[in-house]
């Protein structure tokens, strides 16, 4: 399937929206198993691939709003569109999973039978082989295009077909051994799970809303570039880092002689520049120059009360 469809047709944005469409197909199935058994096991695992639809179309603005270019009106990009997207998903997740928790409550109280186990499990196991096959081609697209956007929803998608597997196992087991607990216990296995990912996807956006500091292998990787300039002459202090959505920042100084010209200054700053540049692909660094025995002002620590 991949050989006949070449790299330029599925792009990410296209196996995004394919993505958007599948989690439809399949909440629309699941549902629909929900509504011919009864199971709450089944609906849980409904809820579950509105995840996948609200993963996907986070996904999606990934790489098309938080990828734009920077503009006037906002002129370091649009990299923390992200995470207004993933904290608004965050809760809707959360408030699926507490649905789920309160139908399979009442359910544990007052069990009921399974209705057409054989339908339900049927619709289940095609919107699962739907997921598998999705997640098959957009692991291999996440490769070619090294889309970070499509490498997660993939990701999300092999979690829901294990999901599915569990519940399906469960309903099974239900109609094998007659024990009606055990559906309203799958479906709050189901809803932790949920929770989860949910109170994940808030974590990662308060951090990203409070300017949270480059992951320490990057952090690394900017020292050990740093250290190759740093002898003598030249001195890098107030090394300061943030991460905006997929992209990563780095202020510092560079301290050196004040009797050197600017053009000499210049000069070693742009390849300070590309060697930082080289080492974090897509790393954006802002360098000050300063003489040997002067600090900006604004690196006073009293400017910070
Ligand atoms: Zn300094």
């Amino acid at each position: 399937m991949l050989r006949l469809l070449p790299a330029r047709v599925l792009t990410p944005p296209r196996l995004l929206w394919a993505s958007i469409m599948v989690a439809l197909i399949t909440i629309t199935l699941k549902t629909l198993a929900w509504y011919i058994t009864d199971s709450v096991g089944l609906l849980s695992d409904a809820m579950e691939s509105l995840v996948n639809l609200a993963s996907a179309i986070f996904a999606l603005m990934m790489v098309t709003i938080a990828q734009r270019p920077a503009d006037e009106e906002h002129p370091y990009g649009h990299h923390k569109a992200e995470y207004f997207s993933s904290g608004f998903e965050g809760v809707l997740i959360i408030a699926a999973a507490a649905g789920i928790v309160w139908a399979a409550g009442h359910r544990l109280l007052d069990p009921q039978p399974i209705q057409e186990v054989g339908w339900g499990l049927a619709l289940s196991v095609i919107s699962s082989a739907l997921n598998g096959l999705l997640a098959w081609v957009m692991f291999s697209a996440a490769k070619t295009h090294r889309s970070i956007a499509l490498d997660a929803d993939a990701r999300h998608l092999v979690t829901d077909v294990w999901t599915s597997v569990g519940v399906v196992v469960g309903i099974a087991a239900v109609a094998m051994t007659g024990w009606l607990w055990l559906d309203p216990v799958v479906a709050i296995g189901v809803a932790l799970n949920i929770l989860w990912e949910g109170a994940h996807l808030m974590w990662r956006s308060s951090q990203g809303l409070m300017d949270e500091a480059v992951e320490p292998d990057v952090l690394r990787e900017i020292q050990k570039t740093l250290a190759v300039f740093d002898h003598d002459t030249i001195r890098f202090d107030h090394v300061n880092t943030r991460r905006s959505g997929q992209r990563r920042f780095v202020d510092l100084h560079m301290h050196m002689p004040a009797n050197w010209s600017l053009g000499r200054a210049a000069a070693v700053r742009t390849s300070v520049e590309q060697a930082l540049m080289r080492a974090v692909p897509g790393l954006r660094a802002t360098i000050q120059l300063l003489p040997s025995d002067v600090e900006a002002h604004f690196d006073d620590p009293r400017d910070l009360l």
